[in-house]
């Protein structure tokens, strides 16, 4: 295996009129993305691309994200997907920071991106612009694919990572290929004739390996919807037989209170996946319940490629746990300086194996402290029990130490999940003069439901010891949240003190 594009050539040799993606109405089947993609990697050579050359990539989930994206693989180049949402400033400083030599974007977001390409003296390609669909018709398919070392960066992408600034996390062809080969084969168990979800952001980790390349890789079709709406993931699962549906905790809650149409089936859903953040119990019970599924959770991080640990499929599945190491990887729990903590304690994840990234693009200081002796630290705390299973218990910099004791948000976000009136619930930390820290919880509320702060917080002060229930409880209409869907803690503001 030399480049990750060869998983989708040999998908469209051993099946080329199977469809490969689907949004709505618009189709493509393996031989169609093949013949697209070879014909973006012509483009890109006439213009000057070399192997190693970076090629920044806007585009929503639409069939022409793939198109690009293999296209950018096949002739060699390293592809640094960005979130559509990024304003000229921030597309500016990742143009300039990974070198672009290209940018690829799709119409509705060109402004911002072409504003920061001029900037950077970035050439700026508008996709799916008839003039774009001209190029792709004047260039033959490139023959074949541009040959990469398995440790040759296929991919950079931008993750804060546990510190500051934003940094590209550089994974190779060898990261992308095994992580995507062990999720196809071990974790999910797709062939042909599954349906893929694609409601997770292709720019992120967890959509490109776990719902884009895994369904590749494996020859099943990958249903695309551009934007996460309950009601269209719905109507999306029942309309194309969805049988692995991937999605993160948000998506969870979003599904477990949305209204369900008359005669609604989904009955080919034969899998659900969990990731990206901590899935609270109460709701994966209430999801398999509801829709007669087993929701298995995993973990990882875009610097892990991303797949670190996970249910595996063919074990008992723990609720509330991110499972165990996969196929390859390693994990080991450890104490501030290094060493690793006693069985049952809380240490920070450190991860070893094929999927870690080869290193921040350009920052050795920034890869030196994260990958240390060949362990790549993650920033999670976590706990594992006996059989090895791992618990996460909370990010490093999430924990809030009130008067002198550590509060781990995640615990008391559980209990107030059991609330039946609760929708979704974040805890934060404010601060305090006297206890340095107080405990702030923010919920939104289930449609139809009510409660009192009173109610909520003594709900949780009833199950939890003294000095972690919530002295202040406020009601919001909607959590902030990330482009893949995540409550951004960092964001919350708590308001009626
Ligand atoms: P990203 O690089 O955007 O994929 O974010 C990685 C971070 O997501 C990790 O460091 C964790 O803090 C969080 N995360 C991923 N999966 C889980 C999970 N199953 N439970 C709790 N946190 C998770």
């Amino acid at each position: 295996m030399t480049n990750l594009a060869s998983f989708l050539v040999d998908s469209a040799a051993a099946q080329g009129d199977r469809i490969a993606v689907r949004h709505d109405d618009s189709t493509l089947t393996y031989a169609e993305l093949d013949d697209a993609s070879a014909r973006v990697a012509a483009l890109l050579r006439d213009r000057g691309l070399r192997p190693g050359d970076r090629v920044a990539l806007t585009m929503p989930n639409i069939p022409l994200f793939p198109v690009v994206y293999y296209g950018i693989l096949r002739a060699g180049g390293v592809v640094v997907p960005m979130n559509p949402l990024l304003k000229a400033r921030e597309v500016a400083f990742t143009l300039r920071d990974c070198g672009a030599q290209i940018a690829l974007v799709f119409p509705l977001f060109a402004d911002q991106v072409a504003k920061a390409a001029a900037e950077t003296g970035t050439e700026c390609l508008v996709t799916e612009s008839l003039a774009f669909d001209d190029m792709l018709r004047a260039h033959a398919p490139l023959l074949g694919i541009v040959d990469r070392a398995d440790d040759d960066p296929a991919l950079i992408l931008y993750t804060s990572g546990t510190t500051g600034t934003p940094k590209g996390a550089e994974l190779s062809h060898r990261n992308l290929a095994t992580n995507t080969a062990t999720t196809a084969e071990t974790l999910l168990q797709v062939g042909p004739d599954d349906v893929l979800f694609g409601g997770l952001p292709l720019f992120h980790a967890f959509g490109q390996t776990c719902a884009l390349n895994t369904a590749v890789a494996a020859g099943a079709t990958l249903t695309l919807l551009p934007r996460f709406e309950p009601q269209r993931a719905l109507e999306i699962m029942a309309r194309d037989g969805v049988t692995v549906f991937l999605g993160v905790p948000t998506m969870y809650a979003a599904l477990l209170h949305a209204e369900l149409a008359e005669g609604f089936d989904a009955g080919r859903l034969r899998l659900a996946v969990s990731g990206g953040a901590a899935l609270p119990v109460e709701v994966l019970h209430g999801f398999e319940r509801r829709f007669g599924v087993t929701v298995l959770e995993g973990y990882g991080l875009s610097e892990t490629s991303p797949v670190a640990a996970f249910n595996h499929p063919d074990r008992p599945r723990k609720a509330g746990s991110i499972g165990l190491p996969i196929r390859g990887v390693e994990m080991r729990l450890v104490a501030e300086g290094g060493a690793t903590v006693p069985p049952g304690e809380v240490g920070e994840i450190a991860i070893r194996g094929e999927n870690v990234m080869t290193g921040y693009w350009n920052r050795p200081e920034a890869t030196a402290e994260a990958i240390r002796d060949g362990w790549f630290h993650s920033g999670d705390l976590a706990r594992a029990d006996e059989d090895g299973f791992y618990f996460i218990v909370d990010r490093k910099k999430d924990l809030i130490i009130r008067g002198g004791y550590n509060v781990y948000p995640r615990e008391v976000e559980e209990v107030l999940y059991e609330h039946p009136a609760v929708a979704e619930a974040a805890v934060v930390g404010v601060p305090h003069s006297v206890h340095g820290e107080e405990i702030a919880a923010v919920i939104t509320v289930r449609p139809g439901a009510h409660a009192t702060a009173e109610e909520i917080r003594d709900h949780v002060k009833d199950r939890v010891a003294a000095y972690k229930y919530p002295r202040i409880v406020t009601f919001t209409a909607e959590l902030p949240k990330g482009p893949t869907g995540k409550i951004l803690k960092r964001e919350i503001v708590v308001t009626d003190r």
